[in-house]
């Protein structure tokens, strides 16, 4: 059997980031990926132009014929763009109990150009409580702390957060791996040049068919890490902007 991951993240029509990254980079861990599509937007290689979102009232419909189908062993959560598609997600969570849950805040993305409302990190703080693994970029992580420390997710019931470093200048990019007392492990990889478009949906997916596999979390965020790295390492330009990873 493969392994299903219920993915729930928006379109970008490059392939390098959003639904289509999630989807290849399940797919090339052995696993199978079912799709809720949250956006379509609007870009290129370059930027984020606009986005429109799926109705709520679709996504639900969706949501409750294909889980009433196909169960899944992992949720992964992408760009959902407003609080009206956390809505919906809460309640197909609901009917989802200790599946393990990787969340990607899609709040700051490595482009230029919104993929979210402004309302949208408060409404994150919502899904805290299910999240087994949050995956945030530093710019993301600010804003949902708002100034708060990272306890604060924590306290929430957040399991995990895996800080990502990619935003952050110098040659090497750290990445750590938080739980509730403190820093359980720490990457440091010397930094690959070239922008890239799609690194972090192909990390957390990564990590969310790990754990559907049956990794702990150390192991599936390692593997992942991995994976991710070698992505980038053979990244290639099918445009004049970023570098798209190769899943
Ligand atoms: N999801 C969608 C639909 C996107 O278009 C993007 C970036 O443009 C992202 C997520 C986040 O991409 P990245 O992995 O580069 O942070």
């Amino acid at each position: 059997m493969r392994p299903v991951v219920l993915v729930i993240a928006g379109h970008d029509p490059t392939g390098g980031a959003g639904i289509q990254a999630d989807i290849e980079a399940i797919h090339a861990a052995g696993g199978h990926a079912v799709t809720l599509i949250t956006a379509l937007t609007v870009q290129d290689t370059n930027g984020v132009r606009s986005f429109s979102l799926t109705p709520a009232k679709i996504l639900m419909q969706q949501a409750e014929v294909l889980l009433a189908d196909i169960h899944p062993q992992a949720i992964k959560l992408g760009m959902l763009g407003h609080p009206d598609t956390v809505g919906v997600v809460k309640t197909v969570l609901n009917a989802l109990p200790g599946i393990p849950l990787v969340l990607d805040p899609v709040l700051a993305g490595n482009l230029s150009g919104k993929l979210s409302d402004a309302s949208l990190p408060q409404a994150l703080l919502a899904l805290l409580p299910r999240t087994t693994l949050l995956t945030p970029n530093s710019v993301e992580l600010d804003q949902l702390l708002q100034g708060r420390t990272l306890n604060h997710l924590f306290e929430q019931g957040v399991d995990h957060v895996l800080i990502t470093g990619g935003h952050r200048p110098g040659p090497t990019l750290i990445n750590e791996l938080h739980n509730a007392h403190g820093c359980l492990w720490r990457s440091e990889i010397t930094r690959i040049p070239g922008e890239f478009h799609g690194s972090g949906c192909t990390l957390a997916s990564a990590c969310a068919i790990g754990l559907a596999q049956g990794l702990s979390i150390p192991e599936a965020v390692q593997r992942a890490q991995h994976y991710t790295t070698a992505t980038l390492e053979r990244a290639y330009s099918p445009g004049r902007g970023q570098y798209l990873p190769w899943r």
